[in-house]
């Protein structure tokens, strides 16, 4: 097991890149039947003593969340819709059987984390604090049935920008020999188990020159979903009144908390959102007729990141609008950026403001 040296955490904090510039603490809580969670504990972050026997390890009873905490204009540093976070953390730990972490303790752990390790945050706008909560199974047994004590880790790392710091845009390529959820399945919670299926197409994907894959339902393989860590959006028309269309929930999407938060700004912005099912051949088509412009991706990591090109071994390739970012994505981003910064109003109070620990 490798662990991030000093030196390498402080020249990572100078120059996030996404993953690996982890912060110094970690917060711990332990799950038992007979004791529930225990009080939290702050912990360095370091190395865990596991059993090579624990159900987690083999059974894949683990869930994780992702958000992240942004230095305000004024600041202060502010974890984004940490309640919403923590009840898709619950809805996630649920279908797996484990059991749930109230949503004031998951808000307090962060504010605990925070408190302690939010000077590793710059100024630098594009920076970010990434929070990773994660619960997994801690029981030794290779007995198939669901874990009876079970750990919950809360960890972070400064990220860049997901595809580096200035607005860059991707290719996307449809993957049409895999599927990643189905009815009934797991794809619309976030568990360890939904992603490792997902490394071979990202590697198709970037083999084909594209930087991610998009989903297609496992049904039919018709309808475009999402791409296995960012929902996506398509733009009809530009300025006021354009609407913004994203893949209808249907069970079998990851329901995200940009998603939804890109819903509202669209609102806000004077956009008309909406929600439907979109087949690969209709958004083909609307593109060619120029009826969509844009398509965006969006999610915690990508923040908003227009597609400009689609790979699609079957049906053709093809450019989106002129191939650059769009006016409607970029507006997006912005209002986006902006709200995480403190600088655009927050009606709805989705930024938590967390004090140093002095
Ligand atoms: C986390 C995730 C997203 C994005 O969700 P956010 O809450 O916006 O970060 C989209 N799809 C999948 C499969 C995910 O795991």
């Amino acid at each position: 097991m490798t662990s991030v040296t000093e030196p390498s955490r402080t020249k990572a904090v100078a120059d996030p890149g996404h993953g690996e510039a982890f912060t110094d603490h970690m917060i711990l809580m332990d799950w038992s039947e007979t004791g529930g969670w225990t009080r939290p504990e702050v912990a360095p972050l370091e190395d865990f003593s596991v059993h090579p026997g624990m159900i987690g390890l083999h059974y894949g009873q683990v869930a994780f969340e992702g958000l992240k905490a942004h230095r305000r204009t004024d600041g202060s540093v502010a974890a984004f819709r940490p309640r919403d976070h923590a009840r898709r953390f619950q809805r996630s730990t649920r279908r797996l059987a484990m059991p749930e972490l109230p949503e004031q303790a998951f808000v307090d752990a962060i504010g605990l984390l925070l408190g302690l390790d939010q000077d590793s945050l710059s100024d630098d706008p594009a920076h970010s604090i990434y929070l990773r909560p994660l619960m997994f199974a801690t029981d030794v047994s290779l007995m198939l049935r669901p874990s009876r004590t079970y750990r919950f880790a809360l960890m972070a790392f400064v990220a860049g920008g997901f595809f580096g710091d200035d607005v860059e845009t991707v290719n996307v390529w449809i993957s049409h020999e895999h599927a990643r959820a189905f009815p009934g399945g797991t794809g619309d919670v976030k568990i360890a188990g939904n992603y490792a299926p997902t490394f071979l197409a990202q590697r198709q994907a970037e083999a084909a020159g594209c930087q991610q894959a998009i989903w297609l339902d496992a049904e039919e393989h018709r309808y475009i979903e999402e791409m296995g860590g960012m929902n996506m959006f398509l733009v009809r028309g530009s300025g006021p009144g354009a609407e913004v269309v994203t893949p209808e929930l249907t069970g079998t999407l990851l329901p995200g908390v940009t998603r939804d938060t890109v819903l509202k700004l669209a609102e806000r912005l004077g956009y008309l959102p909406r929600t439907e099912r979109v087949s690969l051949d209709q958004w083909r088509a609307e593109c060619a007729d120029g009826t969509v412009s844009e398509v965006f991706a969006c999610g915690t990591a990508a923040v908003v990141t227009p597609v400009v090109g689609v790979r699609d071994t079957v049906g053709g390739d093809w450019t989106i609008g002129d191939g650059g970012a769009g006016p409607v994505s970029l507006a997006l981003r912005r209002a986006l950026v902006d709200l995480h910064h403190g600088e655009l109003a927050d009606p709805e109070g989705w930024l938590h403001v967390c004090r140093p620990a002095r």
